[in-house]
């Protein structure tokens, strides 16, 4: 090869390794969320739906024997008042308080469950082998961690959410459990937010 080829070369391989980084970045930017680091919403969609088919496609024994696993529940939750905060201390402080909040979620619930941004302030959660009342004490759980977090940077900010629950056990069709999840969220504003409701 002459020398002019052995840098053509050299271009080609390098030209490779950044489309393969480029690459990469895009995959990591379609499976997590920038601002939270939570997974997103389609990559939170595409692995319920693997896990609700196994459930479904699988008898009791093999589920529990293979994925050790029966029930699947979600948690839909919604910041309350969310818009409050950023009028009152700004959009900066707005996204400190989502990835607080988002934080303390992943560090309430079980390794291989998923924590997701489902939408502006709106995190979805999926508990792995929990029926309704596991999935109802999990979200007590987590109301009551974000209710106690304190910001030493503002001490007059106070930060609730409101929590709706499903289970596989009433329903296994993924966007018919959101809808649930997100209507018994709805409920819990209704009931006077920083609540837990049980579709
Ligand atoms: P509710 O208790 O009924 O849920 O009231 P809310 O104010 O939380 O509800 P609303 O849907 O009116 O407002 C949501 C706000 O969330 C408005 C939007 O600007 C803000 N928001 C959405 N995404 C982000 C974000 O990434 N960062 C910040 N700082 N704010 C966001
Ligand atoms: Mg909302
Ligand atoms: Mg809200």
């Amino acid at each position: 090869m002459s020398e002019e080829e052995i840098k053509e070369k050299e271009k080609l391989l390098e030209r490779i390794d950044e489309l393969e980084s480029q690459v990469q970045k895009l995959e990591k930017d379609l499976i997590h969320d920038s601002l939270t680091k939570l997974k997103t919403r389609s990559f939170f969609e595409e692995e319920a739906k693997v896990y609700l088919d196994m459930a479904k496609n699988l008898e009791a024994g093999k589920r529990r024997q293979w994925f050790g696993f029966k029930n699947i529940s979600f948690l839909f939750i919604d910041i309350d008042h969310f818009k409050e905060v950023n009028d009152n201390f700004g959009h900066n402080t707005g996204d400190m308080v989502l990835k607080e909040v988002s934080d303390t979620i992943k560090k309430r619930v079980r390794m291989g469950d998923t924590v997701a941004r489902w939408g502006g302030e709106e995190i979805v959660v999926s508990l792995l082998g929990a029926g309704l009342y596991d999935a109802e004490d999990k979200a007590e759980d987590i109301r009551k961690s974000i209710e106690e977090l304190e910001f030493p940077a503002i001490p007059e900010l106070k930060v609730t959410v409101s929590i709706g629950v499903v289970s596989s056990e009433k329903s296994d069709n993924f966007e018919e459990m959101i809808k649930n999840a997100d209507k018994a969220m709805y409920k819990s504003k209704e009931f006077g937010r920083n609540k837990v409701t049980v579709f």
